[in-house]
C-alpha cells in the first residue's frame, strides 16, 4: 500500500504536479474512503474507476492537474460540478474555504455527504441539483470546475464566475475526444487555453431522485 502511493506521488511530481499542497493533500486522503470494496485493491492505481450509477472516480493525477490549473487562492468560494465520489471535493475542501459541490444523483450525492463528514470536512455544501444551473444563491464564485464534459461551455455557470477568476471545464461532443480548457474571466471577455484531452463522462441535464 505504502510503495503504491510512494508511486504515485513520484508520477505526480513527473509529470509536473509541483504545488506542495496539492501534494500533500493527494499523500494524506486516502483513495480506498471513495471507492467500492470492490475495487479496492485497485485504490492507488493512477486509473478512473466506476463508482454507483454508472459513473466513474477520476484518476489521481487527472484531479491533481486540473486542481493545479485552478490556482485556487487562499479564502476562496469554489463551485465544484459532478461531486461523484467526492474525492475532488474533499481535495478543494482543503484547499479553499468554501465548496459548493453539485451532483445530479442523490445517490452519489448522499455518499458524498457521508464520506465528507467522516473525514471531518466541514467547509463543503453538496447540492443536489441541475449543474447546467449553476448555484446562483451562492454567485460569483473564485473558482469552478466541471468533472463532466459539456458541448459547449455552459451560459449560465460561467455567468456565475467572477471576473478573474478561472473554470476548469472538458469540452467535447459525445464519444468523440475532449479537451480540458482553462477558462480565464477578465473584463472583456474570456480568455481561454487548451491543456490537454481527456475523457470524462457526459453531463446531462435533469435530476434523478434515486
Ligand atoms: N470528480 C468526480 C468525478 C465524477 S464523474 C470523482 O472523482 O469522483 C462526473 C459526475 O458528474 C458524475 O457523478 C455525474 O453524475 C455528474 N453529473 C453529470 N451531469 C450532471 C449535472 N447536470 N449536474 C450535476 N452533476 C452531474
Amino acid at each position: 500500500m505504502q510503495e503504491a502511493k510512494a508511486v504515485l506521488m513520484l508520477k505526480l511530481r513527473r509529470i509536473g504536479i509541483s504545488n506542495k499542497e496539492i501534494l500533500t493533500c493527494i499523500e494524506s486522503l486516502d483513495r480506498s474512503d471513495f471507492v467500492s470494496k470492490s475495487f479496492l485493491d485497485q485504490c492507488l492505481e493512477d486509473i478512473a474507476l466506476p463508482i454507483d450509477c454508472g459513473q466513474t472516480i477520476s484518476q489521481p493525477s487527472l484531479v491533481a492537474l486540473m486542481t493545479q490549473q485552478l490556482e485556487i487562492p487562499q479564502r476562496s468560494k469554489v463551485l465544484e460540478i459532478g461531486t461523484g465520489s467526492g474525492y475532488q471535493t474533499a481535495i478543494l475542501a482543503r484547499l479553499s474555504s468554501r465548496v459548493y459541490s453539485i451532483e445530479r444523483y442523490k445517490t452519489l450525492a448522499d455518499m458524498a455527504k457521508k464520506r465528507l463528514e467522516k473525514l471531518n470536512i466541514s467547509n463543503v455544501t453538496i447540492l443536489l441539483q441541475d449543474g447546467f444551473l449553476g448555484y446562483a444563491p451562492q454567485a460569483p464564485f473564485d473558482r469552478i470546475i466541471l468533472t463532466a464534459a459539456v458541448e459547449e461551455i455552459p451560459s449560465l455557470v460561467i455567468s456565475q464566475l467572477k471576473v478573474g477568476g478561472i473554470m476548469i471545464v472538458p469540452v467535447g461532443l459525445p464519444n468523440q475526444k475532449q479537451s480540458l480548457l482553462k477558462v480565464v474571466k477578465n473584463e472583456k471577455g474570456l480568455d481561454i487555453t487548451e491543456l490537454m484531452s481527456v475523457r470524462f463522462v457526459q453531463m446531462k441535464e435533469g435530476l434523478v431522485k434515486a
